[in-house]
């Protein structure tokens, strides 16, 4: 039997409206991944030192369910703070192919955006995302704990908005 609003007296209704969500099961993967990041600590260069700095208790990054993690294996999140050479990019690829699906790239900073003060540098990659893709950029040098947690922030509305709509946000 097909069951209709309409078939409910108001204080039924209100009841329902007030107990009774309805969802699909990607969105609720969704919320619940992107309440539960835990992103790989990956400092490369002085931008590292306010990664550091976001979870101190000034900051607080814990408040937002995410944790650093020290190994690719328990991570889902790669933020990459600081200058990327060219010597270190195999193993910045190698540590991204060792994180488990889904994940996803932070760039924070203007080094690891597209090289920042060392653009012209013969042994810097221009931008971590020549070697990994990136789904959030953080601009300046060096961002700020709060710049971070916004792209943090940033990061877990991309995550939801894409469980909800199916669309992949590039
Ligand atoms: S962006 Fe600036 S602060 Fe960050 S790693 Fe590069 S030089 Fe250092």
């Amino acid at each position: 039997m097909d069951l209709k609003l309409d078939d409910f007296s108001p204080e039924e209704v209100a009841e329902l409206q007030r107990n009774v969500f309805v969802t699909t099961l990607e969105q609720v993967k969704g919320w619940a991944r992107s309440n539960s990041m835990w992103p790989m600590t990956f400092g490369l260069a002085c931008c590292a030192i306010e990664m550091m700095a976001s979870s101190s208790a000034h900051y607080d990054l814990d408040r937002f369910g995410t944790f650093y993690r020290n190994s690719p294996r328990q991570s889902d999140v790669m933020i990459v703070s600081g200058t990327v050479t060219k010597k270190m990019a195999p193993t910045v690829r190698r540590l991204y192919d060792q994180l488990a699906e889904p994940k996803w790239v932070i760039a924070m900073g203007s080094c690891a955006t597209a090289g920042g003060p060392y653009v012209k540098s013969y042994s810097v990659v221009k931008g971590v995302d020549q070697i990994v893709p990136v789904d959030v950029y953080i601009p300046g040098c060096p961002p700020n704990p709060a710049a971070l947690i916004y792209g943090i922030n940033k990061l877990k509305e991309k995550i939801r908005y894409e469980a909800k709509t199916g669309k992949k946000v590039i």
